[in-house]
């Protein structure tokens, strides 16, 4: 059994995973950088430890500092949130020789689906649909045969990827060599490994993700997917669960076969398997071995909690319902309301004046954040989500514009108004819209 989680986070994430926890009885310890002294998970979990000064890697991703403050107040476990230490398979196997639960999954795991190319063999291996690609690593020597293999235009890729960066796109055989040594010297610079790979690019696909919960053991489950196409520059803005482009069979399929993978693999832990999906066909990109910004809009659909059940697993007590008994009900859409400007994107830190959460029925308000409250410049501009679920679709986008209007956060400027936008679009309200729809709709090609 767990008894005390040191939840090794900040923000709205930290004080998501505390509330879970509270809930199952468990005490709590918050970490926290000198510049979240005031932060709302340190105010309201049992105990606090400063780990260090405000960069991250001296405080959130200093994993002695946090092994040093899970055996100062005796914690049993680690909830790392998403983000920081999250998928770092080095924390996990040092939590382990330590005595202490990672809540996730095994470090193997991690380092498996961690590493690209290491992924895309596992996914194939375990029966789940690929972007047709090279079968690795590519050499600049040997790109042109491979992506005459492949078909134009294709997109190379960092091996060790993640943000989209280290990724550029060849429409044809002319552009392939500047594309492949851009994306090496990013990878490099991004990663510290030039290491690159080649898949087909695929136009206008929508990016939709399956999550699953598997108990360590060889049971897991999946809860259906969250469709998170509205992206700007690979960043996800708005989420919707269900998807707007399939139906009731499609998404038990794909569902079925992700649980299944999961299945073969003994999978602990909450993890999202991501894929593009283009005219009826899912092909595979990664999998995020933790729990994502947009679990609660599955939640929202389930009524299942994502965090007991990862608490559940890791302490060994199993998954608390079973495929059959998981029912679907309405839709929910999230919207990342961040710290800055609504068209440029460009960071708003500083000190909020005013804020007003919006209530209601269906409506739930993920925020560390309350009036008075100084938003630092270090870390990432999320000031917290905004979840709406409806019986129905339409419901859902009433429900959202109401509450968009009720939303006050004064101080500092915000997303807020991005929504306020799409959520009366057309596009929008006819689901239509792909990867590429908010970058163009931002540049003024969509109305
Ligand atoms: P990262 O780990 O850097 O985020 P991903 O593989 O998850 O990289 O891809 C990020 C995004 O890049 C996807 O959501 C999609 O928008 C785009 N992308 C990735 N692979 C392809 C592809 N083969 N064709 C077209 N777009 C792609």
């Amino acid at each position: 059994m767990i008894s005390k989680i040191l939840i090794a986070n900040r923000g709205e994430i930290a004080l998501r995973v505390l509330r879970a926890c509270k809930e199952l009885g468990i005490a709590t310890v918050a970490v926290h950088s000198t510049a979240d002294a005031d932060a709302m998970h340190v105010r309201l979990a049992d105990e606090s430890v400063c780990i260090g000064p405000p960069p991250s890697r001296d405080s959130y991703l200093n994993i002695h500092q946090i092994v040093a403050a899970c055996e100062i107040t005796g914690a049993d476990a680690v909830h790392p949130g998403y983000g920081f230490l999250s998928e770092n398979a080095k924390f996990a196997d040092i939590l382990e020789a330590h005595g202490i639960t990672f809540i996730g999954p095994t470090a193997e795991h991690i380092r498996m689906m961690g590493d690209k190319i290491t992924a895309k063999k596992t996914a194939v291996d375990l029966g789940i649909p690929v972007v047709p690609g090279s079968e690795g690593e590519v050499k600049p020597e040997n790109a042109l045969t491979i992506a005459r293999e492949i078909g134009f235009p294709v997109l190379i890729k960092a091996t060790a990827g993640g943000g989209g960066r280290g990724m550029k796109v060849a429409k044809t055989e002319a552009e392939l060599d500047e594309a492949v040594s851009t994306a090496r010297s990013e990878a490099l610079a991004a990663f510290g490994n030039d290491a690159v790979y080649m898949e087909k690019y695929l136009g206008k696909p929508r990016h939709i993700e399956i999550q699953v919960v598997g108990d360590g053991e060889g049971n897991a489950i999946h809860l259906g997917e969250r469709d998170c196409s509205l992206q700007r520059r690979h960043q996800k803005v708005w989420e919707e669960a269900n998807s707007p482009a399939l139906n009731v069979e499609q998404r038990m399929k794909i569902g079925q076969i992700c649980a299944d993978a999961m299945k073969k693999m003994k999978y602990r832990g909450a993890g999202t398997i991501e894929f593009l999906y283009e005219n009826g066909e899912f092909y595979f990109i990664e999998m995020n071995t933790r729990l994502q910004v947009e679990h609660p809009i599955t939640e929202a659909i389930t009524g299942i909690d994502l965090v007991h059940e990862q608490i559940r697993v890791a302490s060994g007590a199993g998954l608390s319902v079973s495929q059959e008994e998981i029912v679907f009900s309405g839709h929910a859409i999230e919207c990342r309301i961040n710290a800055e400007d609504p068209r440029t994107f460009v960071p708003s830190p500083g000190k909020i004046t005013h804020f007003h959460a919006p209530g209601g029925l269906g409506v739930r308000v993920d925020s560390g954040v309350y009036a008075g409250y100084k938003i630092p410049p270090y870390y990432d501009s999320l000031i917290g989500k905004l979840i709406v679920h409806g019986r129905t679709r339409i419901e859902c986008m009433m429900r959202l514009r109401r509450v968009l209007d009720e939303f006050v956060v004064d101080g500092v400027k915000t997303t807020l108004p991005l929504f306020q936008d799409l959520v009366s679009n057309q596009d929008i309200a006819n689901g239509d819209y792909d990867i590429h729809w908010l970058e163009n709709y931002l540049a003024g090609e969509k109305h």
